[in-house]
């Protein structure tokens, strides 16, 4: 607290991210990263940006500054997509992507004044509700199922109940690992023409069914894309949203009254790489896909009840099992996974990032010591 602050920061709820330990030989598996490099055209794309043309001095190009607009990176993945470069935008990670979402197409008000509010699952991305609050935005949430499921009858619903300004969700939604299948997006789309829709797919790569198709004939609908998890580029912020012309303006005005420069000129080319190399990305996900099937297997086998995943992460209860007390023992072990003990319908959960399948047989290792009953 201070007084030289504006009044809202004392309002402020700030996100916390996971965790990120300087412990030697940690296997971490508690903030969704990757778990192999990225293709390694990444850091030949940005070695070259570095080396800049024959004859100049290294790192030159860094003198200037870096294209405002993103053309290159927007171009290709309007290509990768099947869309117009004018449907495309792009911001530094997927979670600066979201916060110009929610201040340009998800803040509305009644012509009385009153807030409208926003609407998402009661358990969900918390980053959802930080933003709120830093803009003025009235959460409404919605309760997942008995199973952690997301209905859509439930959104559609409470958008009318509350009359809500817009609806914004992951999917697969985190931390459950559960998707909604597009049909179901389309029904809620279909119900709602009047509101936008905002569809994170930070997770959508590892085998969910994504909302882009759905372009087209509905202009209420926003995508959001991440580089951080399926191609495993966290450090490098890179985040992009999809949507009709007249969503991504929207986007563009916000951007260019906060920060016209929010790439940089390395995030620049190494992105446009790693999407361009279709091969390391299908094999990627191939592999997360192959561990988390694994994983699931073998966390059920030690008596889990394991949500079904279409993400790059488990959602286990042990029966038996204090989750925070799990989380403790592993990480005794160098073992890192993610417990949330709010909202307490989640606190007997550990979320587990897949790691490689060496990381992944040594969490099992260490639960089965874990679990073994003392004597
Ligand atoms: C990880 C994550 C993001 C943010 O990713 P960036 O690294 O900021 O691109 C957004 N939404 C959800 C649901 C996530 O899990």
């Amino acid at each position: 607290m201070s007084r030289y602050w504006s009044p809202l920061v004392h309002t402020l709820s700030p996100y916390v991210p996971g965790e990120q330990p300087k412990i030697a030989q940690l296997i971490k598996l508690n903030t969704n990263e990757h778990p192999w490099p990225p293709s390694p055209r990444v850091a030949a794309a940005i070695a070259a940006e570095l080396a800049g043309e024959a004859g100049q001095a290294s790192g030159e190009r860094l003198r200037l500054y870096p294209d405002p607009t993103a053309s290159a990176l927007r171009a290709t993945l309007a290509r990768l997509h099947g869309l117009d470069a004018v449907q495309v935008f792009v911001g530094n990670g997927s979670d600066e992507v979201l916060a110009h979402a929610f201040q340009a197409l998800l803040n509305h008000r009644r012509a009385d004044g009153t807030a409208r509010p926003l609407l998402f699952p009661d358990i969900t991305y918390s980053f959802y509700p930080t933003y709120c609050r830093l803009y003025g935005i009235t959460p409404q949430t919605v309760a997942l199922d008995d199973r952690l499921q997301l209905n859509v009858d439930d959104l559609i619903a409470a958008a009318r109940a509350h009359d809500a300004g817009g609806v914004i969700f992951p999917n697969p939604n985190a931390p459950t690992g559960s998707g909604v299948a597009r049909a179901e997006v389309e029904r809620l789309l279909r119900a709602l023409p009047d509101t936008v829709v905002v569809v994170d797919e930070a997770y959508v790569d590892f085998g969910a069914e994504s909302a882009l198709p759905l372009i087209a004939a509905h202009p209420n609908l926003l995508v959001v894309h991440t580089l951080s998890k399926s191609r495993a580029l966290a450090g490098l912020r890179v985040g992009c949203a999809f949507g009709q012309a007249e969503l991504i303006e929207a986007l563009v005005r916000v951007k260019d009254s906060f920060n016209s420069y929010p790439l940089d000129r390395l995030a620049l080319v190494g992105a446009q790489a790693a999407l361009e190399d279709a091969d390391w990305f299908e094999r990627a996900c191939r592999a997360v896909i192959d561990s988390r099937e694994k994983l699931t297997a073998e966390l059920a086998g030690l008596g889990f009840d394991v949500l079904p995943s279409q993400a790059n992460f488990v959602f286990a209860a042990h029966p038996q099992h204090d989750a925070a007390a799990l989380a403790r023992a592993l990480r005794e072990r160098a073992i890192i996974v993610r417990h949330f003990s709010r909202p307490e319908r989640i606190a007997d959960r550990l979320r587990i990032t897949i790691g490689t399948p060496a990381q992944c047989d040594a969490l099992v290792a260490a639960l089965r010591e874990i679990l073994r009953p003392q004597g």
